[in-house]
Formats: C-alpha cells, sequence, structure tokens
C-alpha cells in the first residue's frame, strides 16, 4: 500500500510564521485593575501618546503614578514636565537622562554633575541611563566608554548625594550576545530588530557589562540603583539573587520580562518573595490596557500556560501566573517605589 503523499503546505511553513495555539482548556482569569495601587516605575512617554487616553488607561487599570524614563536633559526635560506635570503633577514622575554625546569635551565630569542638580530643583525625579552605555557610546577617541569611566563617577555621587534612584539599564536579553542561529530563543525578536543583536566584535561581552555594573553597586553604597529588567539577568534567577543579597542599595525591575518571569513561574515566585522589598512593577511597555493586564494576571493569578502580553514577540512559549501573596502584591506595586523615588504620591 503506497503511502499518503505529504501536504506540502506545512513543509514550507516559515518558522517566523509558526503561531501555535494552545488546545488546553484552562481557566482564564481577567485582572482588570491592580489588586493594590500601581505605580508603573518604567515607562517612557511619548509624544504619540495622547495624555488624556493615557490618564484614562491608568485610572481604569488602577495604575496611579506612571514615570517616564525619557524625560531628557536641559529644555527639552523642562518642556516633558511641564507637559506632564503642568495638569496632573501626581501622576507623573519624570527622570532625567544625562548628555553623552558631550562626554569628551573638557569638564564633562562636572558639567553632568551640575546638569543633574538642576534638573532635580527642575523637578525630575530620578537619573535614567539606557543600555547604550557601556554598549555603543563611544567617546572622541573612538574608545567604548565603560560604566566605570572617571568621567561618570561625580554622576553616580551627585545622585546618590540628591537622595534620588539611578535606574540603569545594562546589557539585554542573554539572547541577544549569542549567534542568530537555529538555537537562539529570540530568534523571532532579533530578526525583527537586527539592531538589538549584540553579538561579535563591535560590542563588549556580556560578562564585562555585569563586571561594571557590579563594580558601581560597590564602589557607590549611597547611591540607589534599579537595574531594570531584573539588570539583565532574569534567565539567571540565582545569580540576581546573589547581587540583591550582596548590594542593599540594589534594586529591580521586572518591566518588558513578563515573558520571562512566567515562563518559570515558581522559581520567579520564589524571587519575588524573597526581595519583596526590593522589586518595582513597571511595563516598559505602550501603555494600553490588555498589556497591564496581562501584568496582573501573572503577577496575581495562579493561572497556566497562556500567551504573554505582546506574544510572540519575545519568544513562541506560553507563560503561567505566579500568584503573589497580597503582602509581596502590595509593595511590588507601590510601596517600595513610593521609598524609592523621591516626591511619589498615590
Ligand atoms: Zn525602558
Amino acid at each position: 500500500m503506497s503511502e499518503k503523499p505529504s501536504d506540502h503546505s506545512s513543509d514550507t511553513l516559515s518558522v517566523c510564521d509558526f503561531r501555535p495555539k494552545s488546545m488546553l482548556r484552562l481557566k482564564a482569569v481577567t485582572v482588570t485593575q491592580a489588586r493594590y495601587s500601581a505605580i508603573d516605575a518604567h515607562n517612557h512617554y511619548s509624544d504619540k501618546m495622547d495624555l488624556e487616553w493615557l490618564i484614562d488607561n491608568m485610572d481604569a487599570c488602577n495604575v496611579r503614578v506612571f514615570v517616564d524614563l525619557s524625560g531628557f536633559h536641559g529644555d527639552r526635560l523642562k518642556r516633558r514636565l511641564e507637559r506632564l506635570k503642568g495638569k496632573y503633577p501626581t501622576r507623573f514622575a519624570v527622570f532625567h537622562v544625562p548628555n553623552f554625546a558631550e562626554i569628551s569635551e573638557p569638564g564633562f565630569d562636572v558639567k553632568a554633575a551640575r546638569e543633574l542638580e538642576e534638573a532635580v530643583r527642575a523637578g525630575a525625579q530620578g537619573l535614567k541611563i539606557f543600555k547604550s552605555l557601556g554598549l555603543t557610546v563611544r567617546d572622541a577617541d573612538n574608545q567604548l566608554v565603560r560604566l566605570t569611566d572617571p568621567r561618570l563617577a561625580p554622576l553616580w555621587q551627585t545622585a546618590g548625594a540628591l537622595q534620588i534612584p539611578v535606574m540603569l539599564h545594562v546589557a539585554d536579553p542573554f539572547a541577544f550576545f549569542t549567534p542568530l542561529d537555529a538555537e537562539n530563543e529570540r530568534y523571532y525578536e532579533l530578526r525583527r530588530h537586527p539592531d538589538w543583536h549584540f553579538y561579535g566584535t563591535d560590542y563588549p561581552p556580556l560578562e564585562q557589562l555585569f563586571e561594571d555594573r557590579d563594580a558601581l553597586l560597590e564602589q557607590y553604597p549611597g547611591t540607589n540603583w534599579i537595574g531594570a529588567h531584573i539588570g539583565s539577568q532574569v534567565e539567571d534567577l540565582d545569580e540576581a539573587d546573589r547581587l540583591l543579597d550582596r548590594y542593599p542599595n540594589y534594586y529591580v525591575d521586572f518591566s518588558a520580562r513578563e515573558a520571562e518571569i512566567g515562563r518559570q513561574p515558581r522559581r520567579a515566585r520564589q524571587f519575588f518573595i524573597r526581595h519583596q522589598d526590593r522589586i518595582v512593577f513597571g511595563i516598559d511597555s505602550w501603555p494600553d490596557r490588555s498589556m497591564y493586564r496581562s501584568y496582573f494576571r501573572t503577577l496575581e493569578t495562579d493561572d497556566e500556560y497562556y500567551r504573554y502580553g505582546g506574544w510572540p514577540n519575545q519568544g513562541l512559549w506560553c507563560i503561567s501566573g505566579l500568584h503573589l501573596p497580597d503582602e509581596v502584591l502590595k509593595k511590588v506595586y507601590y510601596q517600595n517605589a513610593l521609598r524609592l523615588i523621591p516626591g511619589v504620591q498615590i
């Protein structure tokens, strides 16, 4: 008996078009509002966002404060402060971003620290460092500027003296630093964003970025650091554990990492419980209601095997909820951020 010919349409399906739909029939809880008032401590306002639309979404989701890390510096920062805090003084916090394009100018170190002081006087509530520092920012001699560069020291010192947190984004998912091949778990994402692929000789090794970051935590114990995206170490929560144990001035957010915590829900739950005083909520994503609600579901419920917000952008896997205890939720949603970011109120 001859075999049936295979269906060739399935042979030609590109991996980038594969969208497996789970056949599991499971409960699916919709968490409309965060159980406790939430502070979105890691997000980016954009002029494309209608302010009233944003406030409506925040109200609908019980998000009391939106922290805009894209305040930039100088007049641009002042305009942003005016735009967001002019009408809604308690609903927004804005962070200052230094101008590293000036790093090679004489006196940069003193000027950067002075600009930070001015920004805080003008209403900025924190310092944001984008991942480009250490990864792509180069000085006039075409040398990569490392986080430990002495020209940056006054900035770190001043943040500590002003008692404002430094939201520090160092590195990125581990997979962004590995070859883009059949084993790369972020294949989809890197195909869409080749500019996020930091593998090769143009970039420092991942280990160097982490070593430099750890040196800052060590050298500036009076400065509060928030490691964005669990310090880019959500793939290695044992290591994130060790850092949090070692440095009491180190905090983390888990923004843009719902897909990561939710694919290891039992390990992530232990991590959240152990470091419940050091983790802040944030999504680092377009702030529509469905994105916030997906995070709430992951933090609050024990739902199993569902698609994370933005699926399949970070990977084809599904996630499960962490089902965090109420006391932990309260700290993560707002209490820790209230303590860390001066002037924030809910
Ligand atoms: Zn961000």
